[in-house]
């Protein structure tokens, strides 16, 4: 029997055992011990069931993620780059310094960050980069498909950069990520809460004429109690008429009232966050209901004090009120997580096994929105690599 894994989570330690302890199989005995000369690769299907601790199958099983916005995900050291090399200052000029610039004391922090270091991406060829190194980290976590959230305005208005230039560098980015990497992107086009009406006609406008290269919906993100999305209504009926879905950021920093109004003014297919639906009935079981999907992001969540900590996080009662729910980074990099890192947390923080893991993650592959054909291509994808992986297949857990 192999020893558990230490990782720490919340400021405790936890210990996540082996997979055979987990579910109680014996450790085969004839097994190779996995070293350089014994890849894992080489390795019998059951005994990688015997060597695999769950951290190891977290890791190693294929992801999706619908919630990750591409701004947020930028590598600390090329941020200090652009900034130095676009002659942006930041309030941070070290790794360290912009560690401590990522504690965030409220949401109106955070979105002030987010607005300098948006500043920093300042040139078309800047919004590749940043690109094409977010697709290497998704590929290097075995995330097989991304659904990236891209604040098109900010770019706009802060460098009066073209949407068409910007949309062809996501799109050269895309077809390299698809290619070299193997790993596929759809994005996001989102409206900043605090625009102006007109401004978010606009943006939606931008989305609509880009469906079918790459944009597959119409986000709505920032500061949510002060911004409901009513004065976009229009926005939103001419996304729906045009057949765009609209996965706006609700219930995260706002109560069950911003989740109504998505549903009702936005048409949500799914929502941005949603954990604190929990604290209307009648709105967890429209939501059940529906099976409206949820993307949900822990560790964001207790970084811009949605939650207190891990251990307080709703996720196991989403899932026990029969919720669809889906796990996702949000901005990785601000947060100092990545997917990965999430599933690690609450495997460990919830007592999460296998089993629960990988019907996670294959809630994000049929919540996606990827069209029908591109869906069952990708699910057969899925469930052909966990077969590889362990030896059986999941069709999702909520
Ligand atoms: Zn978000």
């Amino acid at each position: 029997m192999g020893r558990g894994l230490l990782i720490r989570v919340g400021g405790r330690v936890a210990v996540i055992m082996p997979l055979s302890t987990l579910s109680g199989r014996a450790h085969a005995p004839q097994c190779e011990t996995v070293s350089p000369q014994v890849g894992w690769d080489s390795l019998s299907a059951s005994c990688r069931m015997a060597h695999m601790t769950l951290a190891d199958f977290a890791r190693r099983m294929p992801k999706a993620e619908l919630h990750v916005h591409l701004e947020g995900a930028v590598r600390p050291e090329t941020l200090l780059q652009l900034s130095r090399r676009n002659n942006i200052p930041l309030p941070a000029t070290t790794l360290e310094e912009l560690q401590s610039w990522y504690r965030f004391t409220d949401f109106a922090n955070f979105v002030d960050v987010y607005l300098t270091l948006s500043e920093c991406i300042h040139t078309i060829e800047d919004i590749e980069l940043i690109a094409r190194e977010f697709l290497k980290g998704q590929a290097a976590q075995n995330i097989l498909y991304s659904e990236v959230t891209y604040t098109a305005y900010t770019h706009y208005i802060q460098k009066g950069l073209v949407f068409e230039e910007q949309l062809a560098a996501l799109n050269r980015a895309r077809a390299w990520g698809e290619e070299a990497l193997g790993t596929q992107m759809r994005l996001i086009i989102d409206i900043p809460r605090e625009v102006p009406a007109d401004e978010g006609r606009m943006t939606t406008e931008w989305a609509i004429g880009a469906m079918g290269d790459g944009v597959v919906g119409l986000g709505l993100g920032g500061p949510e109690g002060e911004h409901p999305p009513e004065k976009f209504a229009e926005a939103f009926v001419m996304a729906q008429q045009a057949g765009l879905p609209c996965v706006p950021h609700a219930g995260e920093t706002a109560g069950p009232n911003s989740i109504w109004s998505a549903l009702r003014t936005c048409s949500a297919v799914r929502i941005g966050h949603g954990v604190r639906c929990l604290e209307d009935p009648a709105l967890v079981e429209e939501l059940r209901e529906r099976q409206i999907p949820l993307e949900v992001c822990p560790t964001s969540n207790v970084c811009l004090g949605v939650v207190a900590d891990l251990e307080s996080h709703p996720l196991p009662q989403l899932i026990a009120e029969g919720l669809r729910v889906t796990i996702n980074s949000d901005d990785p990099t601000l947060f100092d997580t990545t997917l990965t890192d999430e599933y690690l947390k609450i495997a460990a923080g919830f007592g999460f096994d296998r089993q629960d893991l990988q019907g996670l993650v294959m809630n994000a592959v049929h919540a996606s929105l990827l069209d029908p054909g591109e869906k069952a291509t990708m699910i057969e994808s899925f469930e052909s690599q966990l077969v590889t992986i362990h030896g059986t297949s999941s069709s999702g857990m909520a």
